[in-house]
């Protein structure tokens, strides 16, 4: 998501990568859920959320859609997001202690608050966000904290999936063809979150294959 602020609005100024020490660590959020509630569309699923939801649910991840997940533009494309409940106002996720429910497979923005990405120069490094999370916190090494399996793995994948949405971005911004920006917007869900992952299966593969498929989409 396009976000037209300054890194000094947002952030405390510097960025991270994930060796270094960062000010995150909120000591397991005890006695707050702040960020699961009042979030509006803004907890955008990427497709390893959509596999670890389906897997950690054993739900597949077209059945989430309207009670747990809503669908919305982001940018001129059609993505999923955790749906805030009509009456307590936070992820449907959220338990009524105000714990997670799915924190071992939680989505990968929840995974990162409060760090965000800063994408530059075919890369990205962490940023903290300031203003959001005021809970007492303490250093913590990025990589810990952000605690996903295979690390270089996650990070092809993360640029490669910002790097296929920038260019389904561009066509459906600048394209007047509503049936060709139609087909496409249903290819990229179709592709990425409503055709079932093989959930026993690596994910990381399994995206490759299908961003092959898009990307040649894209490039006709
Ligand atoms: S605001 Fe901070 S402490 Fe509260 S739930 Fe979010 S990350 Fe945890
Ligand atoms: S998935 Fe978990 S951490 Fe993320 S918003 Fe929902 S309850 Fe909060």
């Amino acid at each position: 998501m396009k976000r037209f602020v300054s890194m000094e609005e947002i952030s405390d100024g510097r960025l991270y990568n994930l060796n270094d020490m960062v000010k995150a660590d909120c000591h397991d959020c005890v006695g707050c859920s702040k960020c699961c509630h009042d979030m509006v569309d803004t907890i955008i699923l990427s497709p390893i959320d959509a596999y670890y939801l389906s897997k950690g649910l054993g739900r597949p991840f077209r059945e989430l859609i309207e009670k747990e997940v809503a669908l919305r533009v982001v940018d001129g494309v059609i993505l999923p997001n955790m749906k805030m409940t009509a009456d307590r106002n936070c992820c449907a996720f959220l338990d009524e202690q105000g714990r997670c429910s799915i924190h071992p497979f939680r989505p990968d923005l929840c995974r990162l608050f409060p760090l965000g990405r800063y994408y530059e120069n075919g890369d990205f490094r962490y940023f903290l966000q300031t203003g959001q999370c005021d809970h007492p916190r303490t250093k913590v090494k990025v990589g810990k904290w952000i605690d996903t399996p295979d690390p270089a793995a996650h990070r092809e994948y993360v640029l490669r999936w910002h790097d296929l949405l920038k260019r389904a971005e561009e066509i459906l911004e600048n394209s007047e063809d509503e049936e060709l920006n139609h087909n496409l917007n249903m290819a990229v869900l179709n592709v990425f979150y409503m055709t079932p992952y093989r959930t026993d299966e690596d994910f990381y593969e399994q995206f490759a294959l299908r961003a092959e498929k898009i990307e040649s989409v894209i490039r006709e």
